[in-house]
């Protein structure tokens, strides 16, 4: 399925090709936060410069409604826009969690003081955000966090402990939920916040994965004092605030596909220039990963055409996912059987790592095929 973009969809194109290719300097092209614990403070400055100059284009959050600084892109000029950006391989802003999911609840549950305090800054990378949800016991049960925030006087004292906090280490402020009635049932006694990653008590503890990078933290609070106008939305509903993501994003599911398939294409490459595709069981593995890459796309431009008919993205998003995560570790394993040990070394060896974590963020793989099981199979629950 090939579309045939509108041709304000196509200006648009044009348009910020051209002005990455005046504006993007050339040390930034392939550049990115990724794995950022250890960025020196220069880098960080020229990645934050960047932000601020795609912000000041009108390049940070495109998919924000004009009134917030967007452009109230809909979803084919935000599939344009991530083919762009990758083409050209511009790194993205400093706040891949703020703008996609945490300025949508700030945007339907803040005030009009959270939204101008907040949002101008995310837009330009002035403020780095990160999200305080899961536990050491809530991940896929997110409901059963324990945190605590206790109302006294005009703050909230918060103690408790966050895990797998992506970007903690350079965040200067974080949506963390909390609970704030212990006595009500599991998903209503909880609140969300929007807490100073200065305060006192509030201690950050980086993890170090199995790629070696230290990419996200652990967060400690003891006793944290945080005033009472940093919650967002109702008292006890912070669940309802949470779920509020990727209002604006539904572009990023049509995106899956563009690095996998690069990646795929690069290991075809390799597997003819080496002779490894001459062996009968590498193509049929090669031909295997190629379909799933292909079958992504496919899922993609099936995602963009329902948003163009009036259907947005349900549940389905859960299959892109899936096949998203399965294809980029069955990826790992051919680029084995491919390169034999080189593949353990340089690029390919941090991806054959990297690729375990994506069955986990995000929703675990075992999470999303209850979904689909539920939701779309329309099988009954397990009892
Ligand atoms: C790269 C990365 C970045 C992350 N960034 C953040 C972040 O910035 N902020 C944040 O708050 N969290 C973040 N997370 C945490 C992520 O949301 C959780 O890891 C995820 O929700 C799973 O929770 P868990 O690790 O506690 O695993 P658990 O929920 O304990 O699951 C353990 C295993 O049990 C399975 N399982 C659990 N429940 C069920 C069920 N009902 N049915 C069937 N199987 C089940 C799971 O699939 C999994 O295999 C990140 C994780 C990763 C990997």
């Amino acid at each position: 399925m090939d579309f045939t973009y509108p041709p304000e969809v196509e200006a648009f194109r044009a348009e910020l090709a051209a002005w990455l290719e005046a504006n993007l300097p050339d040390d930034l092209r392939g550049e990115g936060l990724g794995s950022s614990m250890e960025i020196e403070p220069e880098r960080l400055e020229r990645l934050r410069a960047w932000n601020r100059a795609l912000a000041d284009a009108g390049y940070a959050a495109i998919a924000w409604p004009v009134a917030y600084g967007g452009r109230g892109a809909g979803i084919l000029e935000q599939v344009v826009y991530a083919e762009e950006m990758h083409r050209a391989r511009a790194p993205g802003t400093l706040n891949p969690l703020g703008i996609s999911n945490i300025a949508p609840a700030i945007m339907a549950y803040g005030t009009e003081e959270q939204k101008l305090r907040f949002l101008p800054r995310m837009r330009r990378g002035d403020d780095i955000w990160c999200q305080g949800f899961s536990e050491p016991d809530a991940g896929s049960d997110l409901a059963s966090l324990q945190t605590r925030a206790e109302p006294v006087g005009d703050h909230f004292v918060v103690n408790g402990q966050k895990t797998w906090n992506t970007l903690g280490h350079l965040a200067n402020w974080c949506e963390l939920l909390v609970r704030t009635d212990p006595e009500a049932p599991r998903h209503r006694g909880i609140s969300c916040l929007l807490v100073d990653m200065t305060l006192p008590g509030i201690e950050v503890r980086p993890l170090r994965t199995i790629t070696g990078e230290r990419e996200f933290n652990e967060i400690f609070f003891t006793d944290v004092r945080v005033p009472a106008d940093a919650l967002l939305g109702p008292l006890h509903d912070g669940w309802r605030v949470a779920m509020t993501t990727l209002t604006y994003e539904r572009g990023t599911v049509a995106n899956l596909h563009l690095g996998l398939r690069d990646k795929i294409r690069r290991l075809l490459v390799e597997a003819t220039r080496r002779g490894a595709a001459d062996s009968p069981s590498v193509r049929l593995r090669l031909a295997e990963v190629y379909l799933q890459g292909e079958v992504l796309k496919l899922l993609a431009d099936r995602a963009v055409s329902g948003e163009l008919a009036g259907r947005p993205m349900g549940p389905e998003s859960s299959i892109a996912k899936l096949v998203w995560s399965d294809a980029e570790q069955l990826l790992g394993e051919v680029a084995g059987d491919v390169l034999g040990p080189e593949a353990n070394t340089g690029s390919w060896g941090r991806e054959r790592v990297y690729m375990r974590a994506l069955s986990i963020a995000g929703g675990t793989t075992q999470i999303q095929k209850s979904i689909i099981a539920q939701r779309i199979l329309g099988l009954p629950r397990p009892t």
